[in-house]
């Protein structure tokens, strides 16, 4: 349930406001914003309370009922965009965010180059994974502690605001000291235990959409980072499961718009993953764009036949620099043009 205070509302009402739900049992979470204050009352059971327990307190303009199975992720909570900020970049604002990196960080020089290379190009955050989340236990795990320091003698060396996987609960303090944006992969979409944890943190998060989720059951794992009061939460499309075989997942283009009207935070699309192949990535990454994504996430690789992960959907840099050419002028052509380092 979403309590609305009257522009200009005082303290006293909004605590009125407060206490109530308190004594009803429930929990509060207030978004504070330009001119008035928003309460949401959070319990399993708000649905027995009549609307009217607010409606009747001093200073309350409306009370509404989110029918929604996610609240906090919800427009109706927060009717404005979230704009998720890290370093100089805005992701959720006008400008699209280009995000570019290997898949896993295999070597300082492969990082160093391609970081070098995607800022050249125009890319404004650099991905790299050290923990690596792999479908078999006899695959290329990352690099780890190894992979955190390279990431940040690199983040160092070019400035770009570093986004990174952190897979287990008991690693997100030591990721986050290196990362400005951490990376919820799409395995660890409900691994509730990591969103509780990152929901603690006052750091960027990316949530990647479960390989078999819907975006209902995305945005509800959004909002267990809500909950812990971490705002700055970004989701990744990175296609779904569907029957299609011809490519690793299906992008679901569809969930751009669809995000765009139901939640408040920005959506940014992986086409790397969805593709699973790098001449698909273009394409992909353009339809993202069009569709109106907040940014992309793209896999590079200096040499992509020796990738040690996801060698098969990485672009060289000169596909990525050619790609970028393409992306710039359509984001020109879309009234959006894409974000640029301050
Ligand atoms: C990745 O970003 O390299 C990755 C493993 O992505 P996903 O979780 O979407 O598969
Ligand atoms: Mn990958």
């Amino acid at each position: 349930m979403i309590v609305e205070m009257r522009a200009g509302a005082s303290q006293e009402q909004l605590d009125a406001v407060i206490s109530r739900v308190h004594s009803l049992g429930f929990e509060v979470l207030l978004n504070v914003g330009t001119d008035k204050y928003v309460v949401a009352v959070l319990g399993s059971n708000t649905g027995q309370v009549a609307t009217d327990a607010f409606a009747v307190l001093p200073g309350v303009a409306s009370v509404t009922r989110i029918m929604r199975s996610y609240k906090l992720a919800s427009r109706e909570f927060r009717p404005g965009n979230t704009v998720v900020r890290v370093g100089g970049v805005a992701i959720g604002g006008p400008n699209p965010v280009i995000m570019a990196g290997p898949c896993s960080v295999e070597s300082e020089e492969q990082m160093a180059t391609t970081a070098q290379s995607v800022k050249a190009s125009g890319a404004v955050v650099l991905r790299g994974g050290a923990f690596k989340p792999r479908s078999s236990p006899f695959s290329f795990q990352g690099l780890g502690d190894q992979g955190l320091d390279i990431l940040r003698q690199v983040k160092a060396l070019t400035g770009l605001p570093v986004v990174t996987e952190v897979m287990d609960p008991r690693q997100v303090a030591e990721v986050a000291e290196v990362a400005d944006i951490l990376q919820v992969g799409a395995r660890n979409m409900q691994n509730f235990a990591l969103l509780r944890e990152l929901g603690r943190l006052r750091q960027p998060v990316i949530l990647k959409r479960g390989l078999s989720a819907t975006i209902e059951e995305w945005l509800e794992t959004a909002d267990y980072l809500l909950a812990e009061g971490n705002d700055d939460v970004i989701l990744c499309e990175r296609g779904i499961r569907t029957f299609e075989t011809a490519t690793r997942f299906t992008l679901d283009v569809s969930a751009v718009p669809v995000v765009k009207k139901n939640s408040h935070l920005p959506v940014v699309v992986d086409p790397s993953h969805a593709a699973g192949h790098y001449e698909l990535v273009p394409s992909l990454a353009k339809a993202a764009l069009a569709a109106g994504a907040d940014g992309l996430i793209i896999e590079v690789h200096p040499n992509p036949v020796e990738a040690l992960s996801d060698g098969l959907q990485s672009l060289t840099f000169s596909d990525f620099g050619r790609l970028m050419d393409e992306l710039k002028a359509l984001g020109e052509g879309l009234g959006r043009p894409l974000q640029t380092l301050a």
